[in-house]
């Protein structure tokens, strides 16, 4: 079997690729031959593959270019699509890479894999095509309000996706999931973010009062979710995924805090992002009921060991911490 990942350079496709080499995704019998195509951009490293293992080959490249698309897709029994352009204040900047990145990069991978008749395009998206929800949980059938032009590249991608299933038959299958936290993920995000800043003695940037709240996913259990929906999931089917721990930014604020040994004087109020989603929360009945999905990580225990992760790893930060800050000032 080739499994064709996109974006695997990055944090969770490239916990995705581990955890299917390493065989604990739960299908030891299913081992894939893997075939990561990744553009490098600033959120991908070489340094989060391991590039030298037999059943991996790494291609550099974007998945808008059609030829190398088509080429690969020939050789893909199935593909997990994570490649995208993914931080939302990026995107508030300036919209162009995620619309041509997450709709047209799609869109090309789409038509490669209904060409080559690929088996199974497992496509990875977030819950915040769902928009902001006062109380309650977004089943997968609820309406998409994006509210970020992040979220509405995403969005456009998931109709897209679907839309190859409705229309030509292709095996699309969608994953919504929330935030995602764990190792290995770029320091722009807040919790690397914070992590790092606090590490080094910096402060960290709170949006607003803090009041924001997100359900938190360990990256392996995002990826233990993502391997059910490609194995046992349906066709044309959409699943959210979600972790069980919802905290306010304030109430996780003080959690990094406390793991980094620093007190509230190192927190700046800075003015609040544009359009700043108040509350996301997905319904995870469907992929609980269906595909037997039950998140491992203790949260507690998952954002020690993310804290642990960071102060033991600065090889694999700084150099990305650095590159960021360079491309900023230039
Ligand atoms: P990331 O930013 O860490 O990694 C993205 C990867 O995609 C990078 O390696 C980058 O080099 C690659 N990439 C970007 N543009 C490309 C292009 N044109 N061609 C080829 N490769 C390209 O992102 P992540 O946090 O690992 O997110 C993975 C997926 O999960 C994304 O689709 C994102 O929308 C979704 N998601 C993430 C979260 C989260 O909490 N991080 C939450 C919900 C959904």
């Amino acid at each position: 079997m080739n499994l064709l990942v996109t974006g695997a350079a990055g944090f969770i496709g490239s916990t995705y690729v581990r955890t299917l080499l390493a065989g604990e995704a739960g299908e030891a019998s299913d081992a894939p031959r893997i075939t990561v195509l990744d553009k490098l951009t600033y959120a991908g490293t070489l340094d989060n593959l391991e590039l030298d293992h037999p059943r991996l080959e790494f291609v550099q490249g974007d998945i808008r270019d059609a030829e190398l698309v088509d080429k690969l897709m020939a050789e893909a029994d199935q593909v997990v699509h994570f490649a995208a352009e993914s931080h939302v204040d990026r995107s508030i900047a300036g919209a162009d890479d995620f619309v041509l990145t997450n709709v047209v990069g799609t869109q090309t991978l789409l038509d490669a894999a209904l060409r080559h008749e690929v088996g199974t395009f497992v496509h990875i998206s977030t819950d915040e095509v769902y928009g902001s929800i006062e109380e309650g949980s977004w089943p997968e059938e609820h309406p998409l309000r994006p509210s970020s032009p992040y979220s509405a590249s995403k969005a456009s991608s998931d109709l897209l996706a679907l839309a190859y299933h409705r229309t030509h038959g292709l095996d699309v299958r969608v994953t919504r999931c929330s935030n995602n936290y764990g190792p290995h993920q770029f320091p722009e995000k807040v919790i690397p973010l914070f992590i790092t800043n606090l590490l080094d003695g910096k402060n960290v940037p709170l949006y607003g009062e803090g009041l924001n709240v997100r359900d938190w996913l360990h990256v392996e259990d995002h990826c233990q979710g993502v391997e059910l929906v490609r194995t046992r999931g349906r066709a044309g089917e959409v699943y959210n995924i979600g972790g069980g721990t919802e905290l306010s930014n304030k109430q996780l604020t003080g959690l990094l805090l406390e793991a980094c040994g620093a007190d509230w004087d190192r927190v700046d109020h800075v003015t609040d992002r544009k359009g700043h989603d108040l509350r996301y929360s997905v319904d995870c009945t469907k992929i609980r009921e269906e595909l037997g999905y039950r998140p491992r990580h203790d949260f507690a225990a998952g954002l020690a060991d993310t804290v642990a992760w960071y102060r033991d790893n600065r090889a694999w930060w700084e150099p990305l911490k650095r590159r960021a800050a360079q491309q900023v000032t230039s």
